[in-house]
């Protein structure tokens, strides 16, 4: 079996940033694209915020360039999910899962951008209602609710942005936020408050998703966030999006030392991508040090750090 020099996991803006400045140091990297190739983005309409796009670009398609601008020199895709790394030996392990069985390749460096994925709230209903109403990813679902009425649940930019965006399509959009204090940024904010078909429910949470006797969403019962009462009522909506955070993608690092927050977020060494692990860097949305920004222009900027600090840990082996 052949030593990789570096295996880049994950392919979003950080991973493909990355594996463009690997595959320009001639590191002939290789990215595993993962599940959802692309990373969100790929679930991201307008990106009005990613610099040298003035006129702005669909999420999709700055990854289709990305990936392009990358392969250009020499990077090599894999459509398969990691399912675990090995780094108590060297050169480190990468293995995978095909339709044929199992496959590792060995890397003498490996950079994590496995990113976050969304969070769901778990209350009685949901998992049932889930595809019947019930999504976290207004882009894929919100075409199918045209004409109707539906709620978003959540207080940050994705809320605003999943809510403006269904107001496209959807009679009504209530917004039901546990706070009267939103985690959005101001701008965001100021966009869904000037929108006619957003309806705010702010200071309510969720007690419960209700079908109908076609087992397709009908309502979700709400409660107060500021009075005691514990007094309920339904909300009328066909459709319910969640929208309250994201989970890092740190499952498969579980059985490595490499050291992660409270949060499952992956710990990198202050103003660099380096992990407790020599020669394993980490860097976009699956890091902490990007947790308060969580942009793809943030992350796309770390995936920059990790190929040059894992050229210079190459070199430090003598392996360049
Ligand atoms: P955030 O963590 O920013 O916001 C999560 C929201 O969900 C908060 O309002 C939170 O309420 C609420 N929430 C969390 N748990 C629950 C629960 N169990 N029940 C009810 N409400 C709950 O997550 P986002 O995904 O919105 O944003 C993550 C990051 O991505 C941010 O940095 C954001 O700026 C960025 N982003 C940027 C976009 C853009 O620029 N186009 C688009 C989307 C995201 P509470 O405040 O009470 O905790």
């Amino acid at each position: 079996m052949t030593t990789e020099n570096v295996v880049i996991i994950g392919s979003g803006p950080s991973g493909l940033t990355a594996a463009l400045y690997c595959s320009r140091a001639l590191l002939n990297p290789i990215v595993f694209c993962g599940p959802l190739k692309g990373g969100q983005l790929m679930n991201t309409t307008d990106v009005e915020n990613f610099p040298g796009y003035p006129d702005g670009v669909q999420g999709p398609e700055l990854i289709n360039q990305l990936e392009f601008q990358a392969g250009k020199f020499g990077t090599r895709y894999i459509d398969e999910n990691v399912s675990s790394i090995d780094t108590n030996v060297y050169p480190y392990l990468v293995n995978y899962n095909t339709i044929e069985g199992s496959e590792t390749i060995k890397t003498r460096s490996i950079i994590i951008a496995t990113g976050s994925t969304p969070l769901w709230l778990n209350a009685p209903g949901e998992q049932e209602l889930k595809n019947n109403g019930i999504s976290s990813c207004a882009v894929c679902d919100g075409a199918f609710f045209k004409g109707k009425t539906v709620c978003v649940i959540g207080g940050g930019d994705s809320a605003m942005e999943d809510a403006t965006f269904l107001s496209r399509y959807c009679e009504k959009v209530y917004i039901v936020t546990r706070r009267k204090e939103l985690r959005a940024s101001k701008i965001m904010e100021e966009r869904a408050r000037a929108d006619p078909k957003i309806v705010w429910k702010s200071g309510f949470t969720v007690v419960k998703w209700n079908s109908d006797e076609n087992k397709k969403l009908k309502s979700v019962t709400l409660k107060s966030t500021t009075d005691e009462s514990n007094l309920t009522w339904d909300l009328l909506c066909e459709g319910g999006f969640i929208a309250i955070g994201h989970k890092p993608e740190t499952d498969f690092i579980k059985s490595t030392k490499i050291k992660l927050d409270s949060e499952g977020y992956i710990d990198t060494e202050i103003n660099t991508t380096l992990t407790s692990i020599s020669g394993v860097f980490a860097c976009g949305d699956v890091t902490s040090s990007n947790k308060r920004y969580k942009q793809a222009v943030t992350a796309s900027g770390q995936g920059c750090q990790a190929a040059l600090d894992c050229e210079k840990y190459l070199e430090s082996i003598n392996q360049l």
